[in-house]
C-alpha cells in the first residue's frame, strides 16, 4: 500500500512537471518596467515602491553613476564632469554599465529601470538586448517644468544610503539627518538651480522623443505625476 502511494506521488509529480514545461511555464516571462519622466518627477521615489510591489530589482543608472563617483572608480571619474554639468553621460559608458548590471542573477525575471533609457540610441540598444519574449511596460510620469524646479530645489539626498527627503514635502525628523540611516543630508551638486535648467533642456531635447517612440509601439502609459506620492503610486499600480 505504501509503495503504491509513493508510486502515485512520483507519477503525479512527473505529469505535473511535464505539463508545466509544455506550457512554457518553466521559464517565467521576464518583465521589464521603464519609468520615464523629467528629473524631479518622482521616478526614484516611485521606483522604490514599485520594486517592492513587483519584486523586481530597482536599477537606477543615476545611482550606479553616483556609486562609481563615490568610489572614485575610472567610470565614476569619467562620468563626473558630465553629471555635474547636467549633461548626459555618453551612451557607450551608460550601456556598458547597464548591461553589466542586468546580467546579474537578480535580474533574470526582469527589473525596473529608473533613468534609463534617456536617448533613442539607448532605447534601441535595450530593445536589441532584451530577449524577444520580454514583457516591456513603459510608465511616464508627467510633471510640468515649473513644478520640477520647485521640487528639485528642496531635494535633500543622503550621501550614505541614497534616501531622498524634501525640505517642504518630506522633511527629515532631525534637521539634515536621514530618517532611514542617520546619514548627513546634502543637496546633490547637480540639483543646483542652474544645473537643473540644463538637465531639463537636455530632457526635452534627448529623452522626451522616447515618449513618441514608445507610444507608437502602444506600450506607453501616462500618469499625472503632480499628485501626492500615494496617489501617483496608485495610478501606476492601476496601469500594471
Ligand atoms: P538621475 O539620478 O537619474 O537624475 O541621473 C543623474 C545624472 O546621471 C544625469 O543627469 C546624467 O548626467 C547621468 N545619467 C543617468 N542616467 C543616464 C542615462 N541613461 N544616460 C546618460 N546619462 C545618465
Amino acid at each position: 500500500m505504501q509503495l503504491l502511494l509513493i508510486g502515485l506521488c512520483i507519477g503525479a509529480a512527473v505529469c505535473g512537471y511535464a505539463l508545466y514545461a509544455q506550457n512554457g511555464l518553466s521559464k517565467p516571462i521576464p518583465h521589464v518596467v521603464i519609468l520615464l519622466g523629467p528629473p524631479g518627477s518622482g521616478k526614484g521615489t516611485q521606483a522604490v515602491r514599485l520594486s517592492k510591489e513587483l519584486a523586481l530589482p530597482h536599477i537606477s543608472t543615476g545611482d550606479l553613476f553616483r556609486e562609481n563617483m563615490s568610489q572614485n572608480s575610472p567610470l565614476g571619474q569619467e562620468a563626473k564632469s558630465y553629471i555635474e554639468a547636467g549633461k548626459l553621460v555618453p551612451d557607450s559608458l551608460v550601456l556598458k554599465m547597464l548591461f553589466d548590471r542586468v546580467k546579474r542573477p537578480d535580474s533574470l525575471q526582469g527589473y525596473l529601470l529608473d533613468g534609463f533609457p534617456r536617448t533613442l540610441a539607448q532605447a534601441e540598444a535595450l530593445e536589441q538586448m532584451l530577449p524577444p519574449s520580454t514583457k516591456l511596460t513603459v510608465l511616464e510620469l508627467d510633471v510640468p517644468d515649473h513644478l520640477i524646479v520647485e521640487r528639485i530645489a528642496g531635494r535633500l539626498s543622503c550621501a550614505q544610503c541614497g534616501n531622498v527627503h524634501h525640505r517642504l514635502f518630506s522633511p527629515p525628523s532631525i534637521a539634515d539627518r536621514c530618517d532611514k540611516c542617520g546619514g548627513v543630508l546634502t543637496q546633490r551638486r547637480d540639483d543646483q538651480a542652474h544645473v537643473v535648467e540644463e538637465r531639463l533642456r537636455v530632457y526635452h531635447e534627448q529623452t522626451k522623443p522616447l515618449v513618441d517612440f514608445y507610444s507608437k509601439k502602444g506600450i506607453l502609459q501616462r500618469v499625472d505625476g503632480t499628485k501626492s506620492p500615494d496617489e501617483v503610486f496608485r495610478s501606476l499600480q492601476s496601469k500594471l
